[in-house]
């Protein structure tokens, strides 16, 4: 029998895991969990940082990272282009919609716009 660190009720641990500190009763378990991932952080604490866009050496340093994978894989991003001719296609072709219909907007004043429409 044991004390559970976290209620403080008694329990009999798991004969697979004899030094098991909490009890089965779930929130034990998710207080226990939380505890850990807790502990775990403040041991790695720049684990989760992504610097990307504040710092300039990491950023190259991953840019560097992709332009080798690119070479080392040639044949990958072929066959992804490959892949989605058709969807990028049809992208390209949406976008260049809406750039040119933002472009003319801007090229006409307010008044032309509404005398185009109205015709
Ligand atoms: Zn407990």
């Amino acid at each position: 029998m044991k004390f559970c660190k976290i209620c403080g009720r008694q329990f009999v641990p798991s004969k697979y895991r004899p030094f098991q500190g909490a009890c089965n009763d779930i929130v034990c378990q998710r207080e226990r969990q939380r505890q850990n991932i807790k502990d775990w952080r403040l041991k790695n604490p720049d684990y989760f940082k992504y610097a990307a866009g504040t710092d300039p050496t990491y950023r190259d340093m991953i840019r560097q990272k992709h332009r080798e994978w690119r070479k080392s894989h040639p044949s990958r991003l072929q066959e992804y282009r490959l892949r989605y001719k058709e969807k990028t296609r049809e992208y390209m072709r949406e976008y260049m919609k809406k750039y040119r219909l933002k472009k003319k907007n801007i090229a006409l004043p307010d008044s032309e716009i509404t005398k185009k429409e109205t015709i």
